[in-house]
Order: structure tokens, then C-alpha cells, then sequence
């Protein structure tokens, strides 16, 4: 199976989302076909999105690291759990270096999702300094433990791979870099949840041109696509890559 899952960030509007169910129609893929997508929207179109669910999943992206109680302008696991979301992104860069999220955080915000049963989409990934000076692995070792510290080993959980420096520039990694880099935390993921299925997405300037190779690539169980998800044809034209 593979995994196409677009994270709107803060764009779209009701009718933009409109339009792309629409257009989603124009793409006729096989039917039992192995791909699974995914459309992470903001906050407040997720109920109205819950009729596309059977089709594709729907996520948000981001959850409170709290439970509940008095925590103006914050969304719970639980409230995301009970309009009956698939997943919930944590971690992403853009929250780590925007709004200071920590890998204790996201830890929390981690059990939160678990304890609900939405599945948690974790986001990792290095600077460009860190990148250039070899420290990669170092990185996501630590962004990894701390934040998979104590969660339930068995319940469902996917991580993205996205170097902060190939996220919106227009620069995704080499197949290369994609290969080892995956590998690395699959065999990570072994050490910290055991022995089971690790599901690994690519994500960082995912486009029609480059997604057929970063999607055939060993390891590669789908990718996390950004400004390439918010239009249809370039999110679909993505997919159709693995047909
Ligand atoms: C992202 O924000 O998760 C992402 C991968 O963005 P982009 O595809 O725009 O690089």
C-alpha cells in the first residue's frame, strides 16, 4: 500500500474544497487500486469533509497536548476523535520552528491522539545546517526517542521523513538520501516500537515531476505533499505516478 497524503496547511477555502472534490472525479484510478489518500485540512472544514471519508482519509494538523479544560483556541484529541477523524499531523517543521512545538510535545500531543485513536502522523526531519554538516541521523534519533518516548508500541502510527530545507523550496532530497535516510528510521522505529509494520512517507517538494522515482524508491511507503496537495490536478497527477 501506498500513501498520498496532502496537509493544506492554512490555505483552501469551503468553495476551493468544493472544486477539488470535484475535480477529483475527472481521475479514473483502477479500482483496488494499492494507494490510500489522505487530505490534512484545517480545523474548520473537517466536519464538513467527513463525507469524502471511505474514500480518502481525512486528518488535521495539529491537536492540543493537553486533555481538556482551560485551554482557549485549542482542539483536543478527543473532539478530533469525535468528529471522527482518520489522523492528526504532529510535529510538522512549520510548528516546530513557528510555534515552538518540542519533541516532549509532540510526545504529548503523541498519547493524546493514541489515547483517542486518531492516528498520529509524526514529522521529522533536519535543517540545512544540520544536513550539510552530517548530522542527520543524530537528529532524527533524538526527534524519534523523544517523541515515541513511553506511546503505545502496537497502535497505528505513520512518520514523515521531510528535511526542513526540501519543505515549499522546491528542492525534495535525492532518491539517494530519501533510500538511506528511510532506512535508517525504519530501523530506528525497530528499536523503539519493536517488530512490526513501519509505514515511512517522503514529504518535501513532492510534484508531479519528481514523485514517480521518490514514489518507486525502496522504502518509500508514500509521500506528505504540501503546495502541490492544494491543487487537484498536481495532487492527482502525483498519485497517478504509481499507475
Ligand atoms: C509539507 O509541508 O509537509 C510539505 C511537504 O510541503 P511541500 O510539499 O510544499 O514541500
Amino acid at each position: 500500500m501506498k500513501y498520498i497524503i496532502g496537509n493544506w496547511k492554512m490555505n483552501m477555502t469551503a468553495g476551493d474544497i468544493v472544486e477539488f472534490t470535484r475535480g477529483v472525479r475527472k481521475y479514473k484510478f483502477p479500482k483496488n487500486s494499492n494507494v490510500t489518500f489522505g487530505l490534512g485540512a484545517p480545523y474548520v472544514y473537517l466536519l464538513g469533509m467527513a463525507k469524502l471519508q471511505g474514500h480518502v482519509l481525512v486528518g488535521a494538523q495539529n491537536v492540543s497536548q493537553y486533555e481538556k479544560g482551560a485551554y482557549t483556541g485549542e482542539i483536543s484529541a478527543e473532539m478530533l476523535a469525535d468528529v471522527g477523524l482518520d489522523f492528526c499531523i504532529v510535529g510538522h517543521s512549520e510548528r516546530r520552528t513557528l510555534f515552538g512545538e518540542t519533541n516532549k510535545i509532540v510526545n504529548a500531543k503523541i498519547k493524546q491522539l493514541q489515547e483517542y485513536e486518531v492516528m498520529p502522523i509524526l514529522c521529522i526531519g533536519e535543517t540545512l545546517e544540520e544536513f550539510e554538516a552530517g548530522k542527520t541521523k543524530d537528529v532524527l534519533s533524538e526527534q524519534l526517542s523523544i517523541a515515541l518516548k513511553d506511546v503505545d508500541k502496537s497502535s497505528k502510527i505513520m512518520i514523515a521523513y521531510e528535511p526542513v530545507w526540501a519543505i515549499g523550496t522546491g528542492k525534495s532530497a535525492s532518491v539517494k538520501t530519501i533510500k538511506e535516510t528511510i532506512a535508517f528510521i525504519k530501523q530506528k522505529l525497530t528499536e523503539i516500537l519493536g517488530e512490526r509494520e513501519h509505514i515511512v512517507l517522503y514529504g518535501g517538494s513532492v510534484n508531479p515531476g519528481n514523485s514517480s522515482e521518490i514514489l518507486h524508491t525502496d522504502g518509500v511507503d508514500g509521500a506528505l505533499i504540501g503546495g502541490a496537495s492544494c491543487n487537484v490536478d498536481t495532487f492527482m497527477k502525483i498519485a497517478s505516478t504509481l499507475f
